[in-house]
């Protein structure tokens, strides 16, 4: 027993004395195996993920998270405005553009009576402008500068804005403008219109009776209303009419007969894009009867309100097309 346990530390010195030579490791003398039980290195603490804490209070939420929470819904968008004639959208009976009267009085016929109460509204589409041709933006006044125009553009868009004006009794001197309505005894004996753009042949005129077709000339069409007895005269109407636009022809009121152009005779389109219209008939006109060419300016009011009043948002002015699709008025 002396003898083994001798032993066992003469081996034990022998392998201390080794450890401390110079030389390779001996290859089957393995690493010490590292105890499973030995203490793992501290995991670093997560800044993003504090450990929660029983005994202490929640963090307050972050202020992002409380923007989030309190910013109010975005508002509902409201619905896209209808458009409304604006309450100025028509000048009153006789208040003719300054400059523009036959006796440069600017004054017209002021009665307001509606002579033709049955008529609906002689174009298909609002929104449509009764003003000046000549006195308007790109017109050429009248004789020759003695009443002269603004010049300008066709297509400049307030010749296609509101508000309307009166040109019936807007100057005239030769003999087949005689009327005795207007100031001077000669004058413009109707109504200037324009439709909703400058563009030449596009927009249709209808009839504003039923009745029938009493006249088609090089330019022009007349349509007499069977209830009134009034005839309605257009002129500057694109040509060739429809086929069945004859005379004699009966028409519906509202039916489309005829296109609006820039014509000033069958072979001149020297005018702007427009229609002249007229009513001949007896009324009262000023307290005295008068048989002839009458005024219009009321009785379009009345029938333009009936046009729209189903679609107001029908009524608003549009952008007007490229100065080359208009032409600049020449009188002859
Ligand atoms: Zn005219």
């Amino acid at each position: 027993m002396i003898q083994l346990r001798t032993l066992a530390v003469v081996i034990a010195v022998f392998a201390v004395a080794s450890c401390g030579r110079e030389g390779p490791p001996r290859p089957d003398f393995p690493p010490a195996p590292v105890e499973d039980n030995a203490p793992e290195p501290a995991e670093p603490a997560s800044p993003e993920e504090p450990e929660p804490s029983e005994d202490e209070t929640p963090p307050p939420p972050s202020p992002v998270e409380e923007e989030i929470e309190e910013e109010p819904a975005p508002p509902t968008p409201p619905p896209p405005a209808l458009y409304e004639l604006p309450s100025d959208w028509h000048g009153v009976p006789g208040s003719l553009l300054p400059g523009s009267s036959t006796v440069k009085e600017s004054t017209g016929v002021t009665d307001p009576s509606v002579i033709a109460p049955e008529m609906i509204f002689p174009m298909q589409e609002a929104p449509a402008f009764a003003n000046s041709q000549i006195f308007g933006q790109g017109g050429g006044g009248y004789a020759s500068g003695q009443w002269p125009g603004p010049g300008g553009s066709e297509n400049d868009p307030r010749n296609f804005d509101y508000p309307w004006r009166d040109n019936f009794c807007e100057v005239r001197l030769d003999a087949k403008h005689a009327t005795d309505l207007c100031p001077g005894g000669k004058a413009h004996k109707g109504q200037d219109l324009r439709p909703k753009t400058c563009e030449n042949a596009v927009h249709w005129l209808v009839a504003p009776e039923s009745g029938w077709i009493s006249h088609v000339g090089s330019i022009s069409v007349n349509i007499i209303g069977a209830e009134s007895g009034m005839k309605y005269k257009f002129l500057h109407v694109q040509m060739p009419v429809p086929d069945w636009v004859r005379t004699g022809a009966p028409v519906t009121q509202g039916q489309a007969f005829a296109r609006v152009s820039d014509l000033l005779s069958a072979s001149s389109r020297a005018t702007t894009v427009h229609t002249h219209f007229e009513i001949h008939g007896a009324a009262d006109v000023d307290g005295a009867l008068h048989n002839g060419a009458l005024p219009p300016y009321t009785s379009l009011v009345e029938s333009y309100l009936d046009l729209v009043d189903a679609d107001p948002s029908a009524a608003e002015p549009v952008a007007q097309p490229s100065q080359d699709k208009c032409l600049t008025p020449q009188l002859p």
